[in-house]
């Protein structure tokens, strides 16, 4: 059995500005837009060379606004030979939309994405929120795995509330790099910053474990707050770590095709 994992990026820019503003970022919309801003303008370029240097697939999942603002860096993703996911349009708060809107941002974020390259597409739904109609719609427009859920930390297949399935390639608060990154002060969001080294500690043991019990660790970063210098580095040196241990990083869509097994059911009130 194979060691594998999946370093992944949401690579979300300053698309959620389009959306919904909250009170914090209509208070300093410059700060919050600038600070999201530094994902396509540094981040992910340095990201592109950090996974140039080592050698590895990533995946990146991109809302259709960054898609359609940034073509060029998108192309370059894709050029680099790494696999491309949808995020929404304007990293849309999930939960918030209805039906008919849901169904229209995955088809304006499908069509953005497949001016850069065709698909089918995987999807990470923004914050990892999910309807009940959601995974069925996933399945109508052909998209072909999910990476939104927790309900086990080795790729699965999860049964719809209405009985097809479709693969999940889970993901998990702990494998995030926004908790431990994301700090906005005066919105009161996030935490005090740890060192890139606490982190990668963090995720090192994490991630061993989930390989020693047969798992796939999914990390996921976001190019905005991973791509700042010093995180880069230890992004790489993590890397470099677990390859040295023979561990092979996959693309995500490598990883959904093995989903085998009983299927889950989607986490509802049954
Ligand atoms: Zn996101």
């Amino acid at each position: 059995m194979p060691r594998q994992m999946a370093l992944t990026f949401d690579f979300d820019g300053e698309s959620s500005v389009y959306y919904r503003r909250t009170e914090f970022e209509n208070q300093a919309p410059a700060l919050d837009t600038g600070l999201r801003e530094f994902g396509p303008l540094v981040g992910m370029d340095r990201i592109l060379d950090m996974a140039k240097q080592v050698g590895i697939p990533i995946t990146v999942y991109v809302p259709g606004r960054i898609v359609d603002k940034y073509p060029e860096n998108c192309r370059r993703i894709v050029a680099a030979g790494h696999e491309l996911g949808l995020h929404g349009y304007d990293h849309e708060r999930w939960g918030e939309l209805s039906a008919e809107e849901e169904l229209d941002v995955m088809r304006r974020s499908i069509a953005a994405m497949e001016k850069i390259t065709s698909g089918p597409f995987g999807f990470r739904s923004p914050a990892w929120a999910l309807n009940d109609r959601s995974l069925d719609i996933l399945i109508d427009l052909g998209v072909t795995y999910d990476s939104s859920l927790m309900q086990k930390d080795t790729t699965y297949l999860v049964q719809t509330p209405s009985g097809r399935t479709l693969p999940e390639v889970p993901v998990h608060w702990s494998l995030d790099d926004w908790p431990y990154y994301g700090f906005i002060p005066n919105a009161g969001r996030g935490s005090r910053p740890v060192a890139p080294s606490e982190l990668m500690t963090l995720w090192y043991e994490e991630a061993t474990g989930i390989l020693e019990y047969g798992g796939q660790p999914v990390l996921t970063c976001h190019p905005q707050i991973s791509g700042r210098a010093g995180r880069v580095l230890a992004l790489r040196g993590l890397v470099t770590r677990f390859q040295a241990e023979g561990v092979e990083f996959v693309p995500m869509k490598q990883l959904a095709a093995q989903a085998t097994g009983e299927p889950v059911r989607f986490p509802l009130r049954w």
